[in-house]
Formats: structure tokens, sequence, C-alpha cells
């Protein structure tokens, strides 16, 4: 019985602007009506400022794209967890698969991003998921399960206050959704590896992302071991978001 309250997450990516946010954060939040799983929006930093304020009060959790695995200092470009938390931040992505594929994020370094994040208390969303190479080569498993044991590795018993979220990459942004049975599977996998390394693995939220849009969602969400999405590009438009969010029960 999957009875952990959902989590629908939108990926804004690096779109967006002052006016833009705002247009579909009032058309989001105008449209929320009796929402039964937890909400949040993973911004741009330049835009924390604006989405902290326009969320102000609402079920919208705000979320960061990703963390430094740094503390403070000599780090051009990066954004410290203790800079989020003053923004309200309560979730990082970390270890997208953009960050892995541009940015050279090795598993280590996804790793290092999920501590500090933990250590702060901001649940880092860790991203998982294989190549469509990879899932041609029946590598699929080893894949997240490799991805998943550096995060189990280095951050021992604070696992179960995580999010996990299976992106298989071949599925992010090309339109081309894992079925239902296809991503449950992968989850599956998950859940087991969790299980094995903490006791409250139970509690832990498996997020699918990859092309889950107001048509898919529901399906998706009715797998027992997916526990929420993580939405890119149907985030943009406030009636599928919304759509998303009312099929998370
Ligand atoms: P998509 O992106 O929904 O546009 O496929 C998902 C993600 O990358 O988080």
């Amino acid at each position: 019985m999957n009875n952990k309250k959902k989590l629908i997450a939108g990926n804004w990516k690096m779109n967006g602007s002052l006016a833009a946010n705002e247009v579909l954060l009032k058309a989001l939040i105008a449209g929320l009506d009796d929402v039964a799983c937890d909400v949040a929006v993973a911004v741009p930093a330049p835009y924390l400022a604006q989405v902290q304020a326009l969320t102000a009060g609402t079920v919208v959790a705000v979320a960061a794209q990703d963390v430094s695995r740094y503390e403070s200092g000599a780090y051009t470009g990066e954004v410290s967890v203790a800079m989020l938390k003053d923004f309200g931040v309560r979730y990082a992505l970390v270890g997208h698969s953009e960050r892995r594929q541009y940015h050279g994020e090795t598993d280590v370094a996804v790793a290092e991003k999920a501590q500090r994040a933990l250590a702060a208390g901001v649940t880092p969303i860790v991203c998982v998921g294989e190549t469509l190479q990879e899932r041609e080569a029946g590598q699929t498993e080893a894949v997240v399960k490799r991805q998943l044991a550096a995060v189990i590795h280095l951050n021992g018993h604070c696992i179960s206050e995580i999010v996990v979220a299976y992106e298989p990459v071949w599925a992010i942004g090309t339109g081309r959704t894992a079925s239902p049975e296809q991503a449950q599977a992968v989850h599956a996998v998950l859940r087991a590896q969790l299980s094995a390394a903490s006791e409250h693995a139970d509690r832990i939220r498996l997020l699918y992302g990859g092309s889950m849009n107001a048509g898919n969602a529901a399906q998706l969400l009715a797998q027992p071991d997916i526990d929420g999405g993580l939405v890119g590009g149907a985030s943009l438009k406030a009636a599928d978001f919304l759509q998303i969010i009312a099929a998370a029960r």
C-alpha cells in the first residue's frame, strides 16, 4: 500500500523571466484546489527571492536546481546551501542528468551535494537515470544502483531523509516517457537498495521524471513505488502542471 504523501516538483531548468515567472506562479496558485500532495518548483537561482515572495503562504515550496558541494569561500559561480536557506529553499535537486552530462558531475560530487543539503536541513532530490545507450546495453539497473550507492555510502543513516528521482535520460525532454511498468521496475530496484541501507526506506519518496505530462501522470503515479514526479516541460504551463498535481492523490 502506497500511502505516502506524493511530491510533485516542477523543474523550470534555465527558463523564465521576472515577468513570465509572475504570470506562471499566479496562474498556478490560483488553480490550486484541494491539493493532496506536496508541491515544489525548482527555479533558477536569480529568481529565488521573487519565487519565495510569490509563493509565501501557499502550499508551493521553493526548490533550487543545484547546490554547491562546498560550504563557502573561493568557489566562483557556486551557490551554497546557506544562501539557499536565506531564501526559504526546502528542496534542492542534486545530480540532475544535465548537470552530470554538461558539468561533469560525478557520483561522488552528487553525494557530497546531498550531504551538504541534508546537513543544512534542505531535502536533496537525488536524480539518477540511465542513458539510452546504457538501457540498450542492459545496464539500467547497474547504472542507477551505482549512482544511488554513492549517496547511500556518504549519507548513511540520514538516507531516509532524501528524495530520489528516477529520470531515464532518454525520456527527458523527448516526449518519450518510460511506460508505467518500465518506471515501476526501476523504482522497485531503487526501493530494494534503499531498504537494504535503511529500516526507514519505505518513507523515502521516489519520483519519476522524464516527459511526465497531464496525459500520462495518473498512470505513472498509480504505480506502487512511484511517489511523485519531477516535471520539466509540463511545469512551465500552469494548466498542465495543475493537472499533474491533481493526479497525485
Ligand atoms: P521533462 O524534464 O519533464 O521536460 O522531460 C524532466 C527533468 O529533466 O527533470
